[in-house]
Parts: structure tokens; C-alpha cells; sequence
């Protein structure tokens, strides 16, 4: 990619998140992440292009040094920050602004800084030789949300040990209109390893992806919410797509049948790639991937009790799921038992300006910044060190439980079906999937005290409405 001869014709708009603002080259498997901002923050618009370059390059440390050790080499790209000229990136908003949804405008791109990360397209990711024409990869991306239950001493709602922060979360979504249907899924069916389950969680995500389901095709994205659709027209034509993939041609199924067919073996694909163990020579240290009794499922979950009862707590060690639910634990005690060490913190910082940079609240996110986070005291002894780790841990966690996992499924000739190195690994005969992990950027010391507000408000409404109902 050369920067000063950047054509605006050659990106098209990809995505959005609530943070950034994704474009994808029309013929290189590369994307560029372009940081927005809300149209009342004229605080951000007003950074520097060295501000704001400094913003991203902290991105890439922190994929780079803090979670990639964390969630393994093989499932994170970190990309690299790029200046761009101004020019470019004012015509790509204007042809982009066009195909935004409606929802995410509330928010507008940085046209001002000309910073953006380019990264490897990840819907893309070519783990395999023969590219079919008439069958691109698919792939699949879920932001599977924290996958376990508090067992923090700290925590003061005992509902909050039995039904799971995404399944209050959705009623207090639903009652303020942001969804128009409640999502069937639960994190925990989905972390649980047993396969029953996780097979029903990728299917209600299926059902209603809201933010945490799509699926792209060769690159373009085929599937995921619309707010006002008729979600059973939706799963047919996914299923049309789906067809050439999972049905031998001259196949006599048809209609219904076909559909339900292709779906199943999609989602068969899935949990497979979702439980594989990869290659992790490079990574850190094996950790423990069993979930402590009783964390593992979530009252609100609506699979039958006899399946949550049998369900083994156990995912394979090093697969994609473990890796992401322990970095997810790593906040071990729950926002109202790190909200006090966060305001121990805070006076500290008050009394102590300078402090900030040899504590890294804001970075570097360098080797010594993971150090903090991997060691130091582990009780309370009062000090101000054991008070910023658990900080750091918490905001890690953070990034873990808003990430999101990309599986590509690339079509392979039976020859070549079993083709196997570090990114590759043989799912059903006849695919190669690849796994990655996105969206790993650092969530601000400054929202902690947000994070503690919006608990007790999805909480407390959820005891309110479920009281109510009985
Ligand atoms: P969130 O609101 O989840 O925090 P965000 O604003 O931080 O999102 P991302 O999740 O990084 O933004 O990107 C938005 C979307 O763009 C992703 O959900 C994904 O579909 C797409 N995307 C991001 N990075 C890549 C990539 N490297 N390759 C392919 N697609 C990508
Ligand atoms: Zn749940
Ligand atoms: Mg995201
Ligand atoms: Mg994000």
C-alpha cells in the first residue's frame, strides 16, 4: 500500500463498531480502522494528528504486547498505525457516509487527524490455496460477550451469581427500545464446551444477531442484524448463500429440509473451529480452562435444566474459547470489589499527579505493563501496587469480554483438505477453517466508574422486571 497515492475508489465501506468505522480494499485482503467520534466531543476532533497517531499506536501496543501473550500468536493481528493523507480520508467519509445504518450516526469518522490502523482483512484471511470462485470463504464473526459468572465475594446481588450479565443486559436493552426482540443467547451455553449447548447458542445467535453475530462472504458481509426485518425470510436466504457450501450438488433435499441441513452443518463447523486446540507454541503460559463449579450456566438461559446439569465445564486447552474465558477472568472481582481499589487508585493519582506515567494508567502498553498485569501481591495488602494491578486486570478483562472471534471456513478440494500448519487446521473434509481474535483495544481507566453505574442499573432493572412478572 503506498500512503501518498491512496485512491478513495479502491476502499469501500465494511463495517462499524461504536468505536471505529472499518473501509476494505476492493482487491487486497487489508482493511483501515478509522477512529469516530460523537458529534458533542469537539474535545476529540480537536487532537492533533500526533495525538492522534500516539492514540492508534497505543492500539497496536496493547494487541501487540499485552493480548496477543494473552490470547495466543495464532489468533492475533495487530496491524500498524498509518498517517493517510487528509484528502483521502475526507473523500472516503463522503462515500462511505451513504451506506452507514442509521443507528451507528450518532457518531461521525476522524477526517481530521489522518491516523487510521490498517490491519489484515480478516474475513479474508487466506489460509487456503485453492480459491474457488463460485465458493469465497465464509466468515463468521461472533462477539461472544463474558462468558462466565461473578463468584467475587464483593458482589452484593445474589441473582448476579445465578443469570449472566448479557441476559440482564438484554431486558434492559429491550425496555429501552434498542432491540426489538430479546436474543435467545447466553455466553455461557457458548463457553460451556459441551457441544449441545454451544450448538444452541450459535443458533439463537443466528436467530437474532443483534451485535454479536455475522457472516461474510468472499469479504462481504451477507448477514447480521436488521432491526425491522423479518428474521425467518433472513435464515432462508442465508441458507441460499449457505448451499453450494454444505449440500453436494444433485442433492435431492430441498426447501425447509435444506435449509435446516445447511444451517446444521454451518453451525457443526463452528463449534468445531470454536473448540480446536491450535498450534501455541509462541504463547504464554497454559492456563486453566475449567470453569469453577456453578459459574458455568445462567438461570436465564433457556436451554432445558437436564442439558445444563450434564453440560462438562471443560474446553480444550489452548482453543479459542479457553484463551479468551481466562483472559475474561482475569477480573476475578467483580466491578463492586475493584471499585473500591479503583478510588484508592484515583486519591492516590490526586495526591500524586506524577504517578500516573510509572503506574502506566494510560500506557506505555509495553513487556512491563503485561508484568503488572501477570504479577505483583495477590491479596489486598493495602498497597497501592496490588490496587493498580487489579485495575489493569479489570480493564484487560474488559477487552476480552467486547472482543470479537473471526472464523474463516475456505472450501478445499479433497486433495488438499488436509493441509495443516500453525493457521490451518482440517475441520470436515473439504474445509480449512482459520481463527482470529479483533477489537482489542484498551478500555479507559476513565470508564470504570461508567462500568460500576451501568452494573447496578442492569441489575437493579433487572430484579425490578422479573419481580414484576411473578
Ligand atoms: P465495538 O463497538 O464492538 O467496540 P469497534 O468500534 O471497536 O466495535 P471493531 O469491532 O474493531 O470496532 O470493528 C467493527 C467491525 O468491523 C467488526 O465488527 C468487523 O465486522 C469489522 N472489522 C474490524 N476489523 C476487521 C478486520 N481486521 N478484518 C475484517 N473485518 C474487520
Ligand atoms: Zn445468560
Ligand atoms: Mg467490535
Ligand atoms: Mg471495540
Amino acid at each position: 500500500m503506498e500512503l501518498d497515492k491512496m485512491d478513495e475508489n479502491d476502499w469501500k465501506y465494511h463495517g462499524e463498531g461504536n468505536k471505529s468505522l472499518v473501509v476494505s480494499h476492493v482487491q487486497h485482503a487489508r482493511v483501515l480502522r478509522l477512529l469516530k467520534y460523537s458529534t458533542e466531543d469537539a474535545e476529540n476532533s480537536h487532537k492533533t494528528t500526533e495525538q492522534a497517531f500516539r492514540h492508534i499506536q497505543n492500539i497496536v501496543d496493547y494487541s501487540k504486547n499485552v493480548m496477543k501473550p494473552l490470547l495466543g500468536e495464532t489468533f492475533v493481528h495487530n496491524g500498524e498505525a498509518v498517517k493517510l493523507p487528509l484528502d483521502f480520508i475526507r473523500q472516503l467519509s463522503l462515500k462511505v457516509q451513504q451506506e452507514r445504518p442509521e443507528s451507528r450516526c450518532d457518531k461521525v469518522m476522524d477526517t481530521f487527524s489522518g491516523c487510521a490502523l490498517c490491519l489484515p482483512n480478516l474475513t479474508q484471511l487466506s489460509s487456503c490455496c485453492c480459491y474457488e470462485q463460485h465458493r469465497p470463504p465464509l466468515c463468521v464473526e461472533i462477539k461472544p460477550k463474558c462468558g462466565f459468572l461473578p463468584s467475587s465475594r464483593h458482589v452484593t446481588k445474589d441473582i448476579k451469581t445465578k443469570v449472566c450479565r448479557f441476559c440482564m443486559h438484554q431486558h434492559f436493552k429491550f425496555a429501552s427500545g434498542k432491540w426489538k426482540r430479546l436474543s435467545r443467547y447466553c455466553p455461557l451455553d457458548l463457553f460451556s464446551g459441551n457441544k449441545q449447548r454451544m450448538y444452541l447458542a450459535i443458533k439463537h445467535l443466528i436467530e437474532e444477531p443483534q451485535n454479536n453475530f455475522k457472516i461474510f462472504k468472499g469479504g462481504e458481509c451477507i448477514y447480521s442484524c436488521k432491526d425491522d426485518a423479518d428474521v425467518l425470510q433472513d435464515v432462508d436466504d442465508l441458507a441460499q448463500h449457505l448451499r453450494p457450501y454444505f449440500l453436494p450438488s444433485g442433492s435431492f433435499i430441498n426447501g425447509h429440509q435444506s435449509s435446516k441441513f445447511v444451517l446444521n452443518e454451518l453451525i457443526q463447523v463452528i463449534v468445531s473451529a470454536l473448540l480446536s486446540s491450535w498450534d501455541s507454541a509462541h504463547s504464554g503460559e497454559p492456563r486453566k480452562t475449567h470453569v469453577p463449579e456453578g459459574r458455568g450456566t445462567c438461570e436465564a438461559s433457556l436451554l432445558h435444566c437436564d442439558l445444563l446439569r450434564n453440560g462438562n465445564h471443560c474446553l480444550p486447552k489452548d482453543c479459542v474459547l479457553a484463551r479468551i474465558l481466562g483472559t475474561q477472568m482475569l477480573d476475578n472481582l467483580d466491578i463492586e470489589g475493584l471499585n473500591p481499589l479503583f478510588r484508592r487508585v484515583d486519591q492516590h493519582l490526586q495526591d500524586f499527579p506524577k504517578e500516573r506515567s510509572r503506574l502506566q494508567i494510560d500506557g506505555p502498553y509495553n513487556e512491563n505493563f503485561l508484568e503488572k498485569v501477570q504479577s505483583g501481591p495477590t491479596e489486598d495488602d493495602g498497597s497501592i501496587q496490588y490496587a493498580v494491578r487489579k485495575v489493569h486486570q479489570y480493564r484487560v478483562a474488559m477487552t476480552a469480554k467486547d472482543c470479537s472471534i473471526m472464523i474463516v471456513i475456505s472450501p478445499c478440494g479433497e486433495d488438499d483438505g488436509l493441509v495443516q500448519t500453525l493457521e490451518i487446521q482440517p475441520t470436515k473434509p473439504g474445509f480449512t477453517t482459520s481463527v482470529s481474535i479483533l477489537d482489542l483495544d484498551p478500555k479507559p481507566y476513565e470508564s470504570i466508574p461508567h462500568q460500576s453505574k451501568l452494573d447496578a442499573k442492569i441489575v437493579n432493572y433487572y430484579i425490578k422486571s422479573t419481580q414484576a412478572s411473578h
